[in-house]
């Protein structure tokens, strides 16, 4: 593969990370283009097949994973797989922009292995766990068995945080994005140093 970097955004879901990608897809000077990846969970809200994910079966993923379709991929719930197809990451370069993720902590930490000079791996940390049900509660667009499994999973995922190139806090909102706005910016531009510690 040949082409552009690679941003991986990972957290726990209610932390945040998802505004703090939808703004910066809207900053132009980054030359962003966001990663759709593939799930076999059902489409949520006002969800949109080939813009938030490609919805696909649970037989017609297993069959990409049989075939090495994916550049990573992750059952992240039981039963519910989640991956990054290949072809999707080319089609972007192909563009000339840069890769952006929303995906889970152990896809971001797998594509920054795969990449580790072209991705910045970024966690954007919620306040608290308190603070992470609330969000979720506020949502209102799952069940509470399905927001607690979340919240099990987010203190798993809150340990691999000293992992990732850079923690983000997400306590103002605003200075969240701004400061994603700059790591990225000083990135793609080769400016940032980042401890090469392993
Ligand atoms: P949700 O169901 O809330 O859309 O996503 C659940 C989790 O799966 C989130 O942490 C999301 O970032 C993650 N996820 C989305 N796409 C991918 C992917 O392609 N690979 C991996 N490993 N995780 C993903």
């Amino acid at each position: 593969m040949s082409g552009g970097k690679l941003l991986v955004f990972s957290a726990p879901s209610g932390s945040g990370k998802t505004t703090i990608v939808r703004h910066l897809l809207q900053q132009e000077d980054l030359n962003l283009e966001f990663s759709v990846s593939a799930t076999s969970r059902a489409p949520r809200g006002d969800e949109k097949h080939g813009e938030n994910y490609y919805f696909i079966s649970l037989k017609d993923f297993k069959q990409h994973i049989k075939q090495g379709d994916f550049l990573e991929w992750e059952e992240v719930y039981r039963d519910n797989f989640y991956g990054t197809l290949k072809k999707e990451v080319e089609r972007i370069w192909a563009n000339g922009k840069n890769v952006i993720f929303d995906i889970d902590v152990v896809g971001g930490l797998r594509i920054k292995k795969k990449y580790p000079d072209r991705t910045l791996a970024v966690f954007v940390k919620p306040p608290s766990v308190d603070e992470l049900k609330r969000r979720l509660k506020k949502r209102k667009t799952e069940s509470e068995e399905r927001i607690n499994m979340r919240i099990a999973k987010a203190s798993v995922e809150l340990a691999t945080a000293p992992q990732f190139d850079v923690i983000i806090e997400n306590i103002d909102l605003q200075v969240a994005l701004q400061k994603s706005h700059d790591l990225v910016s000083e990135f793609i531009q080769d400016k940032l140093q980042l401890d090469e510690e392993e």
